[in-house]
């Protein structure tokens, strides 16, 4: 128990007797778990998230927002980029489905999730909102001229003075190829 990090977006159903609840969360991304390969995280997250009972069931959505910096696929430099993740989930509760072995199956549906009746949480909801939103060719602007190919200058700093591509070389002769 003492090793489970504090579950952050989290409301009773005892909360929600009374009516929807709206949270306004901010946390640090290792809160939520929230880590990738090719990104680093290094803003704290601001999220909204609204809950409401729906009978037996709880009905979540919002959004959360923070900064993902990582590298330009031309230049190689930093690329900032703001995620705004939206979510939306039903909570079902149904006991059997919260057993291991067929909880795998309920998270196919990133839509519906399930709880224990007495509390839910939607952090993985909020995790995943925020990843999806990672761009998968990153630029540091929109206009980046890359690096030349032949000596590895960064061209958003100005032409590094290497003749240019075309006229020549295996680039050429593949078009030539390609033409006959
Ligand atoms: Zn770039
Ligand atoms: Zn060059």
């Amino acid at each position: 128990m003492g090793k489970h990090r504090e579950e952050v977006a989290r409301v009773t159903v005892a909360d929600l007797a009374g009516g929807p609840l709206t949270l306004h969360v901010t946390c640090q991304p290792r809160d939520i778990d929230l880590s990738d390969e090719e990104f680093v995280f290094p803003d704290a997250i601001s999220a909204e998230v609204h809950f409401e009972l729906a009978g037996s069931e709880v009905r979540a959505w919002g959004r959360a927002v923070t900064v993902a910096v990582g590298r330009c696929v031309r230049c190689l430099g930093e690329t900032r980029t703001v995620l705004e993740g939206r979510m939306e989930v039903l909570f079902e509760h149904n006991p059997d489905l919260l057993k291991p072995e067929i909880r795998n199956l309920g998270l196919e549906d990133g839509s519906v999730a399930y709880f224990d009746g007495e509390a839910v949480c939607a952090d993985a909801e909020m995790r995943e909102s925020l990843l999806l939103e990672l761009p998968s060719l990153p630029l540091c602007r929109e206009d980046c001229r890359g690096l030349c190919p032949k000596c590895g200058a960064d061209l958003n700093a100005g032409s590094c003075g290497c003749p240019p591509e075309d006229g020549g070389g295996w680039k050429d002769a593949l078009r030539q190829i390609k033409v006959q």
